[in-house]
């Protein structure tokens, strides 16, 4: 008899992107920031000091999530901070789905949703996104049927980096009789978001991630925003000290100093706007991307696998699926600009190479 639950043992697991050890690679392949934090996080770093860690961390992260509610004109009872966006989608399932449960989630989009199904005995709602990767309008209908108590929807979506309509979300939100968790880990790099939602809607969580704006991904830092009511529950779920000391500090740091996020933002919107053009005049199918990545088709001389590891062999580490609806496309995430201009001439060298 296996010693673990059998649901356990029966999975693979998540299978994060690879933090490769055996040589340096230009890594494009987790949607990391390529610039560093704000100057304010390594002041707070330099002036931390170790002798407070003696203690326990404030268990509920209260500075860290006034700061954050502030902006939006709310107190710290409308927001939940996790040890990454990653540890409150774990909180969400544990807190919104029994055992024996349904979690919906659009298909394709961020991996790590079926896996925490699996993980919670919960059975798998996929919701196959339509041909331009946005949720059908029957979303919320499908979501139902299949009797799903949370339904997961990422916008701008991963891996495919459109945004769907606003409208179209106000739509499900408003339909679904459940939880509607929209994960915005890659918000700050749209046009608009939805985070006003959470007012509106008592159903609705949004969840933001300091690992790919803030460039502090090595941190593990996220919140999620809701009605008090659905973070006073999550607020039971989680890990009694799930965010330290440290990454508390940083945090607050990083959010006393947004101009610095902004601004690397707007360095990679133009990088992506300029890469977006490049790979298209060497014949590429690009999706509109809202995020600090794009899904790129190669045109018909290289399949998108074998370009995967060519680029691989000349040292750009991008991301590949092998999955429906994807397998056709590499994911690029968006790196400086000298680091894309070495990109485009590496793949223009592989498609020269392959008769492209
Ligand atoms: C990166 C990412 C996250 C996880 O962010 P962390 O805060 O690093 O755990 C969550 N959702 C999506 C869609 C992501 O791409």
């Amino acid at each position: 008899m296996p010693l673990a639950r059998s649901a356990i043992v029966r999975i693979a697991g998540y299978t994060p992107g690879e933090q490769p050890r055996d040589r340096r690679y230009v890594k494009l392949n987790t949607n990391e920031n390529p610039y560093p934090p704000s100057a304010r996080v390594a002041a707070a770093l330099r002036s931390f000091d170790p002798a407070r860690l003696r203690l326990y961390s404030d268990p509920l992260a209260t500075d860290l999530r006034r700061a954050a509610a502030q902006p939006l004109g709310l107190g710290p009872e409308w927001a939940i901070a996790g040890n990454g966006s990653d540890d409150l989608l774990t909180i969400a399932v544990r807190t919104f789905v029994d055992q024996g449960g349904a979690l919906a989630y659009a298909e394709p989009s961020y991996s790590l949703y079926p896996v925490l199904a699996d993980i919670q005995g919960a059975a798998h709602v996929p919701i196959a996104l339509d041909a331009r990767f946005d949720p059908p309008a029957d979303t919320a209908a499908q979501a139902a049927r299949a009797r799903a108590s949370l339904l997961i929807l990422c916008r701008p979506n991963a891996p495919t980096g459109n945004a769907c309509a606003r409208e179209s979300l106000e739509a499900i939100c408003h339909d679904f009789p459940g939880v509607v968790w929209i994960d915005e880990a890659y918000a700050d790099f749209a046009d608009d978001n939805c985070l006003d939602f959470v007012q509106r809607f008592p159903n609705v969580v949004v969840s933001r991630t300091f690992s790919k704006s803030y460039s502090l991904a090595g941190l593990r830092l996220g919140l999620a925003f809701a009605h008090p009511d659905l973070i006073a529950e999550m607020m039971k779920v989680k890990d009694s000290y799930n965010l330290d000391m440290l990454t508390q500090a940083l945090g607050l740091a990083a959010l006393e100093d947004r101009d610095a996020m902004l601004s690397n933002v707007q360095r990679i919107r133009a990088t992506r706007g300029r890469l977006v053009a490049a790979l298209e005049a060497m014949g590429f199918a690009v999706p509109p991307s809202q995020a600090n990545f794009i899904l790129a088709r190669p045109p018909r001389a290289i399949a998108a696998g074998a370009l995967f590891r060519d680029l691989r062999e000349r040292g750009y580490l991008v991301r590949y699926f092998d999955l429906d609806r994807v397998r056709d496309y590499i994911r690029i995430t968006i790196g400086t600009d000298e680091e894309m201009d070495g990109f485009v001439q590496a793949v223009g060298a592989i498609l020269r190479q392959t008769g492209g």
